[in-house]
């Protein structure tokens, strides 16, 4: 494929995608996006880190092959004012993995957010985020070191799908007339309108790949998460066809929780995912008092957009909450926070929720051994106080490091 701006390395394989799993040669190619704000400085740590713990892995064994890609103002310098040039599109497609940095959305003009608009072109309709705890790492709870889950959200529907009628607009009219005078429903005048679609297919998609990674990672549980006991035709409809894929695909595999107490006196048969559901309050509520429970989540987008940040807030906050986008063929590994425009450029911010993203990468590709030196390199670099100012500042006796020494610390950690 002939591109514009972007330049693949000469060297390097494409990863290829064979039955929906990833297959990565010794020389994978592997795109990345630096993004805005604080983005340049965290990617070029992160690919500083990953660099040195490849080798430190594997020694000239493997290595990455990095492609840049242009998104955001980067690439509107480059391609005459377009933010989300079609060909960065295109080579996300031929590489099928990328890390990014994150991305502004333009104020004004009408753009759209250009991270909703990744999703939804490339059908990115997992959003997956581990939240585990490093020793060391400040932390409001008593025992953050319980906490140790993998949250699966849906990416696609639900009241972020766009469809929202303004109040006394004239859809909205139509709507509302529609909603009154055809389904008897009943509000107040001029009420804004959104709807919330859930629907069978994207449910099933996303509780199957939760369900596939809980058995891929020897997890115990997939807790479906959902607010069924009001909204039972959309949140209600998810925990059902949640259990309907369980046991229509995975029977082999899994068992209820009803069933662990029925048959097997709570007692976890060897190899078996026990699959449960959990309605969202109580879900927040038992997250904090008892997360021990919990291990492979899978929820719809609006509850797994505020649960995963409270638990990322849990044992650390978003500078080192890492986060991944994955359809069934396209995986972008992505930072958590925005561009934190106020540190643009100071060297300043923590660079941990790209670093952990791309281990989540290498996981992705097999490569476990490198997610594994860097988990290690950094309770090490933690241990020794040696962190960033937004871990500084709630750590005593810390020594505040810049963005780039901190890279530097983990670097010499690990020893390459
Ligand atoms: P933000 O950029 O995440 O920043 C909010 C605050 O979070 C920062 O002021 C800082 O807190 C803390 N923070 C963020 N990144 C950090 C890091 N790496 N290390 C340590 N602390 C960090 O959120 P925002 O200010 O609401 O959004 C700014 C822009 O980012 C907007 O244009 C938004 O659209 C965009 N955004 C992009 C993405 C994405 O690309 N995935 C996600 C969210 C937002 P303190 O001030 O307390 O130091």
């Amino acid at each position: 494929m002939n591109y514009r701006h972007i330049r693949l390395p000469e060297n390097g394989d494409r990863v290829t995608v064979i039955n929906g799993r990833p297959s990565a040669t010794d020389q994978p190619i592997v795109g990345f996006v630096e993004g805005d704000g604080v983005g340049p400085d965290v990617t070029r740590a992160s690919l500083r880190i990953w660099d040195a713990a490849v080798c430190a892995a594997y020694g000239d064994k493997r290595r990455v092959h990095w492609a840049e890609l242009y998104m955001g103002e980067k690439a509107a310098r480059l391609y005459d004012g377009d933010f989300f040039p079609r060909e960065t599109l295109d080579a996300i497609k031929q590489l099928t993995v990328a890390v990014k940095g994150p991305l502004t959305t333009p104020v004004g003009g009408g753009f759209r957010s250009l991270n909703v608009s990744l999703r939804q072109t490339l059908d990115l309709y997992a959003r997956v985020q581990p939240v585990r705890y490093y020793a060391g790492v400040p932390s409001p709870m008593r025992h953050p070191e319980n906490v140790d889950a993998v949250v699966f959200r849906e990416n696609t529907e639900d009241i972020y799908a766009g469809l929202e009628y303004e109040s006394n607009s004239a859809d909205n009219l139509m709507l509302a007339e529609f909603l009154r005078n055809k389904l008897g429903a009943n509000f107040f005048e001029g009420a804004g309108l959104g709807i919330k679609p859930i629907s069978e297919t994207a449910s099933r998609r996303l509780v199957r790949r939760a369900i596939q990674y809980a058995l891929d990672h020897d997890r115990e549980s997939v807790t479906l998460v959902h607010k069924g006991n009001i909204m039972k035709f959309t949140e209600g409809a998810f925990r059902r066809w949640g259990y309907s894929v369980a046991e229509e695909e995975f029977s082999e595999s899994t068992i209820t929780e009803q069933q662990l107490w029925t048959e097997f006196a709570g007692q976890r048969p060897a190899g078996k995912v026990v699959i449960k559901d959990r309605i969202a309050d109580i879900m927040f509520q038992l997250m904090l008092l008892r997360p021990a429970e919990f291990d492979v989540i899978a929820t719809t987008n609006q509850n797994g957009d505020y649960l995963s940040d409270a638990l990322a807030a849990q044992v650390g906050g978003v500078g080192i909450a890492p986060g991944a986008n994955m359809s069934d063929h396209v995986a972008v590994f992505e930072a958590t926070h925005g561009t934190a425009p106020k540190y643009a450029g100071m060297d300043k911010v923590n660079p941990g929720s790209l670093m952990f993203s791309g281990c989540m990468m290498f996981e992705h590709l097999g490569w476990t051994e490198v997610s594994a030196l860097i988990a290690k390199a950094f309770s090490s670099v933690i241990a020794k106080g040696q962190v960033t100012y937004d871990l500084a500042r709630q750590m005593e006796g810390a020594t505040e490091l810049s963005t780039s020494a901190f890279a530097d610390a983990m670097i010499a950690e690990l020893g390459t």
